[in-house]
């Protein structure tokens, strides 16, 4: 049990009382409810983070994220920025916790999704999040946003829909052709473990596209881009292995493009 987890179960109640009478808190009195000094605003932001984990967890929308503000009364900049969710659901998300009147239905769920939370730090909290809300599809429907067909739904940083492409930051409008090229190349099956996707309900097998060495290299490239199961997707985002699993697929795919034009020829 973290001790971040103990602060949050500690000023759960106090957000609670606040979003019920519409009152803000800042970090620095959120400190304060909790008996610790107004300086401890970095960690209480920490904090937060936890609390809107759970929330998120339990498909509620965000709580501390709109009750809680800065030392300039604004939503935390940092929040639901990290680098696997999709660009507009920050914004959708910020928009529907701001919309939305919390019942004492969504403060249980929120504690009871902490549980599960309880050994984790805020700021691991993202990282974990990433791992038990791994669906693009989950994390859409927490920003309120229509659902995609879900064997399009997850891309490593973007989506195939037009409204998500204009994002400037380091997220890149995927060419749709690489990518159902690699979908062709892989014929349903993993290119990294082999085995068969699960058949979506449209009949298609499902496997997601891992584009690799996205931080080096831009380009939408056949041997950039690995057919690949979710698990794996994680854990080549995630895992403590992630370099290793990426070597490897770097690999794999060159056999499997190799493979292709020697079949194309
Ligand atoms: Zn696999």
């Amino acid at each position: 049990m973290t001790k971040q987890y103990e602060t949050a179960r500690q000023l759960l109640p106090v957000v609670v009382s606040a979003a019920a009478s519409h009152q803000f808190l800042t970090y620095q009195t959120a400190a304060e409810s909790v008996g610790r000094p107004r300086n401890h605003a970095r960690a209480i932001a920490q904090v937060c983070n936890l609390l809107d984990a759970a929330a998120a967890l339990a498909e509620v929308p965000l709580l501390a994220l709109v009750t809680v503000l800065d030392t300039n009364n604004k939503i935390n900049p940092n929040a639901w920025t990290a680098d696997f969710i999709e660009p507009g659901i920050r914004e959708g998300i910020i928009k529907r916790s701001l919309g939305h009147t919390f019942t004492n239905a969504d403060f249980e769920a929120i504690a009871l999704a902490l549980e599960q939370l309880k050994d984790k730090s805020g700021e691991s909290a993202w990282k974990h999040l990433g791992v038990l809300m791994p669906s693009a599809e989950r994390r859409r429907r927490l920003a309120g946003m229509e659902s995609v067909a879900y064997d399009d739904a997850i891309d490593d940083l973007g989506t195939d829909d037009p409204a998500y492409t204009s994002y400037s930051g380091i997220r890149y409008a995927r060419d749709p052709q690489v990518r159902e090229a690699v979908r062709r190349r892989a014929a349903g099956k993993c290119e990294f473990c082999g085995k068969l996707g699960f058949k979506c309900a449209n009949g298609a097998r499902y496997l997601e596209c891992h584009h690799i060495l996205a931080a080096n290299d831009g380009a939408d490239r056949m041997t950039n881009v690995i057919a690949i199961c979710p698990g794996e997707h994680r854990e080549v985002h995630f895992g403590e292995r992630r370099d290793e699993l990426e070597a490897e697929m770097i690999a794999k795919v060159k056999v499997a493009e190799a493979r292709r034009l020697r079949a194309s020829i």
